[in-house]
């Protein structure tokens, strides 16, 4: 089995972003926001938006299982006040339910979280219980600067962060660390400040006894970790340097890399540096990155490919990578893919 462990519902039918305009304007004119009775979307419209699509390349591709968020630069964090990301994120999430449940055997959830800046993590909480509880998510996309681009808030180590992590240990559930859209015209959201805030969780993550607190608190950076495989040499020196204990004791036991990186070098680097045990399959399609290399003729984001072109994975490097890894980072998925006859 295939498991991508980072899928966004980008193909979205056209009702969702009507409802989000009207939401905004509600907002900002200070009139009621509408609800979410207002938006029908039918199942015929959710098949249709997926099937040409997130199904379709699953197919060619010889994935099997996505795990689904809603759109990543949708949650917008920074949009409104803390009412507005609790209606949204409460309806966006409500819709990838609805998905997982048209397409049990082909995505499973995962949550946006209604953050807020400067607004305690109470509702994210409440949300991140719904979800997994009601809906049988298995993990939540966290954000680590909803203010979109400007960074006003603490870091993820601050304790502000702490009732959102008592609660992701309770339930055995990761995060993946993941921004939204960038308000700042200094970071592209895609190219810079994705890669940004994967490269900065990292960083606080090092400096601080985040994982001491809570030892069984899990993460996954996306986008094959941003700038961090790369500079690992960078990493493992500052954390000599400031008296941390290596990497591999200092946080491999709690951080985990994704394969969001679109093209064969980047890959050899990062399953040659990070540990095969650190690195879980993922594409983010469809996503940032849409097109095909001329240089290769696949899509850059047919991440599989990449995979099975490095030449020193083992066998069983592969059967982690594509899907023990994420059944060990996500143990609600791993639960829920084992059936009742025990083949799983
Ligand atoms: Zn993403």
């Amino acid at each position: 089995m295939i498991i991508d462990c980072h899928g966004h519902y980008t193909t979205e039918p056209t009702q969702l972003h009507a409802f989000r305009k009207a939401q905004i304007a509600a907002y900002e004119s200070k009139s009621p926001l509408p609800s979410a009775a207002t938006l029908a979307i039918s199942d015929d419209e959710l098949r249709q938006s997926l099937e040409g699509a997130q199904l379709k390349l699953q197919r060619e591709r010889g994935t099997n299982l996505t795990i689904f968020s809603p759109r990543a630069s949708g949650m917008a964090h920074h949009i409104g006040d803390a009412a507005v990301s609790l209606a949204w994120s409460r309806l966006c999430n409500d819709l990838i339910h609805r998905v997982c449940t048209l397409y049990p055997d082909n995505f499973i959830g995962v949550c946006q979280l209604p953050q807020s800046p400067g607004v305690e993590l109470k509702s994210c909480v409440g949300e991140l219980e719904r979800c997994v509880t009601e809906f049988g998510f298995v993990g939540c996309n966290l954000n680590p600067d909803p203010s979109g681009g400007h960074w006003s808030g603490p870091p993820l180590t601050d304790r502000v962060w702490y009732p959102l992590y008592e609660k992701m240990v309770e339930l055995d559930v990761p995060a993946m660390i993941h921004v939204s859209g960038s308000c700042n015209p200094n970071f592209h959201v895609t190219g810079a400040h994705y890669i940004n805030g994967d490269t900065t969780a990292f960083m606080q993550f090092l400096t601080s006894d985040l994982f001491k607190d809570f030892p069984t608190l899990r993460f996954v950076i996306p986008h094959g970790g941003g700038a961090v495989p790369y500079h690992w040499g960078r990493y493992r020196g500052l954390a000599q340097d400031m008296k941390r204990p290596p990497l591999e004791e200092l946080l491999l036991n709690n951080v985990f890399f994704d394969t969001c990186v679109y093209h064969l070098p980047g890959i050899e680097l990062l399953t040659k540096v990070v540990p095969i045990d650190n690195i879980l399959f993922a594409s983010e399609m469809v996503g940032a990155v849409r097109g095909i290399d001329p240089r290769t003729g696949h899509h850059y984001d047919d991440t599989k490919r990449y995979l099975d072109q490095v030449a020193w994975l083992s066998a069983g490097d592969r059967q982690k990578v594509f899907e023990d890894n994420a059944r060990r980072v996500y143990p609600r998925l791993n639960a829920r893919l084992k059936c009742s006859c025990g083949c799983g």
